[in-house]
């Protein structure tokens, strides 16, 4: 079933705003057209008219028609361009005040066998209201339009006018099978451009994760074209949004994306992670006695060297300057343990800068490893991560301390034992 797309009121404002533009305008120039022409004896006031309100008060009554659809639609215009908001109601009253205009005019000026003209005119009203309303308002206004239409036939026929029921029936019929049909085509445009504006929405938000369904479009168009473009450019998208450029590692951002992503997954799967803060020791003094740009190096050296010793399925980011955060899925606080435990063997074993430098460095680690009963735990391991981390640094540095209650209970990875059990 076709449904509304949730759309802002702003961009309903949008919409409103330059189609009142139009809207004003088509409404001058075709009440201006009728007037003149009406005046030169070329167009006449129609039977039905002439035969229930006359022609000075017909006169009248298309110049009070047209008159207050142009003060509406301005009126409606300019406060939706102060309030930048355009409410369904106001949106409503527009498309009545079409509806009123056209069928008016149709009254004064045709026949009752042309009073179809009037069914035509609003099918375009009807399509614009689809597209950029939505199906229910379309729907409401189909109604609407058949409701005018009868009602026409029903004074027409009050008067003797040159129509019968049967006639404006099947008339109305074939237009409102048309209109259904194109509401239709239009809701399946509308839900498939809706799902795309959401799609990137998301990446807007940072959130590159869904990607446009080209399999679901039977009949590919200028619309799966944009999702198949959509879809190529996602990958780089997210790299570039979401990677650190100096360390090739996730940045804040794309670690809260993994980060998520893996607190849910382990909460489905019952598994739990392990979450590893690691701060570079004394980094301060590299930049001190080597420069920055020897510092820039060192960072994108850890980053390397970090991801060559995680494992693949691993998170490693940069979540400050020189602080990284490893989080290493369905691990639990043995598993972790180890980890970081080879993390920091690995930056013992390792220099940095060659060969222009020639720069030992040590870490600092905390670990925590923890069930996940659901994705409010986030918050909670990282503090954990962070004060095991600081526990490390306080006792010395170059060392690793596994989270506990008491943080005193298990210090990893001394400099001389790096196992170190209370
Ligand atoms: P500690 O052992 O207590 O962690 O000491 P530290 O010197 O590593 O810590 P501190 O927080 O005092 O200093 C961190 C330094 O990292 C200071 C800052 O200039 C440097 N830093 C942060 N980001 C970058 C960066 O992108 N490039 C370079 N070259 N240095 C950075
Ligand atoms: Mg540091
Ligand atoms: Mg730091």
């Amino acid at each position: 079933m076709p449904t509304d797309a949730p759309r802002t009121d702003a961009a309903n404002a949008d919409i409103l705003v330059w189609q009142t533009g139009y809207r004003v305008l088509l409404a001058l120039f075709a009440v201006g057209i009728a007037i003149g022409l009406s005046s030169a004896g070329v167009l006449t006031l129609s039977s039905v008219a002439d035969a229930t309100i006359g022609p000075v008060l017909a006169e009248r009554v298309l110049s009070v028609v047209a008159i207050t659809y142009v003060l509406l639609a301005v009126g409606i215009r300019t406060l939706v361009r102060r309030t930048r908001q355009a409410s369904r109601t106001l949106a409503t009253l527009m498309v009545v005040a079409d509806l009123a205009l056209v069928f008016g005019m149709v009254f004064l000026l045709a026949e009752p066998h042309d009073y179809h003209r009037g069914l035509l005119i609003a099918l375009f009203s009807l399509q614009l209201t689809h597209v950029y309303f939505g199906h229910t308002s379309a729907l409401l206004m189909l109604a609407a339009i058949a409701a005018a239409y009868l009602q026409l036939i029903d004074i027409s026929l009050r008067v003797g006018g040159d129509v019968s029921w049967a006639e404006a029936l099947t008339t109305l019929g074939i237009f409102g099978l048309g209109a259904l049909l194109v509401t239709r085509v239009q809701s399946n445009l509308h839900e498939r451009l809706a799902n795309l504006v959401s799609i990137f929405e998301r990446a807007e938000d940072g959130d590159f994760s869904l990607s446009y369904d080209v399999a679901a479009d039977q009949r590919p168009d200028a619309i799966t074209a944009v999702g198949r473009a959509y879809n190529r450019m996602r990958t780089q998208l997210a790299s570039i949004v979401e990677t650190d450029p100096l360390s090739g590692c996730f940045n804040r951002r794309g670690f809260e994306q993994q980060y998520r992503r893996e607190l849910a997954r382990a909460a489905r799967t019952q598994t739990d992670v392990a979450l590893i803060a690691i701060d570079l020791d004394h980094f301060k003094l590299v930049n001190d006695t080597h420069g920055h740009l020897v510092g820039d190096r060192v960072i994108t050296e850890t980053g390397e060297l970090l991801r060559a010793t995680a494992r693949t399925d691993d998170v490693v980011a940069r979540t400050g300057g020189e602080e990284f955060l490893v989080l290493a899925p369905n691990t639990s606080a043995a598993g972790g343990q180890a980890l970081a435990v080879r993390l920091l063997e690995a930056f013992r074993r390792r220099t940095f800068a060659e060969p222009a430098a020639h720069i030992a460095l040590t870490v600092s680690v905390g670990v925590v490893s923890d069930a996940v009963p659901d994705v409010s735990v986030a918050e909670a391991l990282r503090a954990r991560a962070d004060e095991a981390l600081y526990a490390a640094k306080r006792s010395g540095r170059n060392r690793v301390v596994l989270w506990s209650h008491s943080l005193d209970a298990l210090r990893l990875g001394q400099p001389d034992d790096d196992v170190d059990t209370p």
